[in-house]
């Protein structure tokens, strides 16, 4: 008797304890993470948000805020926006100053910032010869702009000539014809305020693609950290999106930018849409491709449209001395790597070789 009365109490006990366990999953299961994703056309690229949260509204909110945000950037940092800020300080250089909003005013001195940081590779001051190329989706034209064209609108990129007042908040681009072009940090950006919105909203984990501009916080649900693939910028089947790297990022930005994304073959030569800012002309050097690591997308954007204006070793050791990470691809399929970013990249496609260096 007295070991069956045990025997029941411990019995009990067991099934209390399974009762309990399988409580406990059950709720684990209806209350698990999951990725919840949305690609849009936004910024005039495929944009997708991936949440991880257990609530499907949650994770939807999520999204809208997200996608809110980069399409309220979209208006305020668009070249092509007429009403935006930036058009009208351009509108009005060498006439007079232009009161602007503090968002604004910041976006213009960091990006000025990055063109001191890479002695005037990123250029923000850069418009009349993009305005002559005409790359954008908006201005389409396959194109070479006269020789004279753009001797005329070099004189008009200088970006020590964007003049500041924090003080009223205004911004004065001192020569007539002057004009800002922040495209090659709007992404970068609109992907850094995006995941901020969808951070705020107490959501744990997310990863934001402007195209090639992510930024990422948090893990997956499996608790590995995101994993991210670089776009191979010369793919077999040009029609399929395909990566030769990947590599995991945790609580930081990865941009790319490259030779393949805007661009046109005129008589076999390639032109595309990063200019550097000595010639007028689409980049010289060896890269066709360059991916950069660092803590915000507004940062990894403006240095790896930068870099490209480089030779890729002097890229590499630039990106070293400004506590960047970075990967760059060359014609030969070469891959040139930060050493803080040795061994945690991985090359899937066997046409690209590391060159150790
Ligand atoms: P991304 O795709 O981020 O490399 O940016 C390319 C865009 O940046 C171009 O479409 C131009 O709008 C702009 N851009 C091109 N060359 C430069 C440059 N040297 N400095 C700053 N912006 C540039
Ligand atoms: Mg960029």
């Amino acid at each position: 008797m007295r070991y069956n009365s045990k025997f029941k109490v411990q019995n009990s006990k067991f099934i209390f304890t399974f009762y309990l366990l399988l409580f406990t999953f059950l709720l684990g299961c209806a209350k698990q993470d999951r990725i919840f994703r949305e690609s849009r056309i936004v910024m005039d690229t495929i944009t997708t948000i991936n949440i991880v949260s257990p609530s499907k509204e949650k994770a939807k909110e999520g999204i809208e805020k997200g996608f809110a945000e980069i399409k309220r950037l979209e208006k305020l940092l668009n070249y092509f926006s007429p009403d935006s800020e930036i058009s009208a300080i351009n509108k009005l250089s060498g006439i007079r100053p232009v009161k602007v909003s503090k968002e604004t005013l910041e976006i213009i001195k960091r990006s000025l910032e990055i063109a001191e940081a890479t002695g005037g590779a990123f250029n923000p001051t850069i418009g009349p010869v993009i305005k002559l190329w005409r790359f954008s989706r908006q201005d389409k034209a396959d194109i070479i702009p006269s020789e004279e064209s753009i001797r005329d609108a070099l004189e008009l990129v200088d970006y020590k000539k964007v003049r500041i007042d924090e003080r009223t908040s205004e911004v004065f681009l001192e020569m007539k014809g002057m004009e800002l072009d922040l495209g090659g940090i709007a992404k970068g950006y609109a992907a850094d305020r995006a995941i901020d919105v969808i951070k705020e909203m107490g959501i744990k984990s997310a990863l934001v693609a402007v195209a090639g501009d992510i930024k990422g916080y948090g893990r997956r649900p499996d608790q590995m950290a995101w994993n991210v693939g670089i776009q191979d910028p010369r793919p077999n089947d040009e029609k399929r999106d395909s990566v030769f790297a990947t590599l995991y990022l945790e609580n930081m930005a990865i941009s790319t930018s490259g030779d393949y994304q805007r661009f046109f073959i005129k008589n076999g030569k390639r032109y595309h849409h990063i200019i550097d800012p000595r010639t007028g002309y689409p980049a010289e050097s060896s890269t066709i491709s360059v991916s950069v690591i660092a803590d915000d997308g507004f940062m990894t954007d403006g240095l790896s449209t930068a870099m490209f204006i480089f030779p890729p070793e002097r890229a590499i050791t630039l990106l070293e001395s400004l506590g960047a990470e970075g990967v760059i691809v060359d014609r030969g399929k070469n891959v040139y790597i930060t050493r803080g970013l040795k061994g945690k990249i991985k090359i899937i496609n066997e046409s690209y070789h590391s060159t150790g260096s």
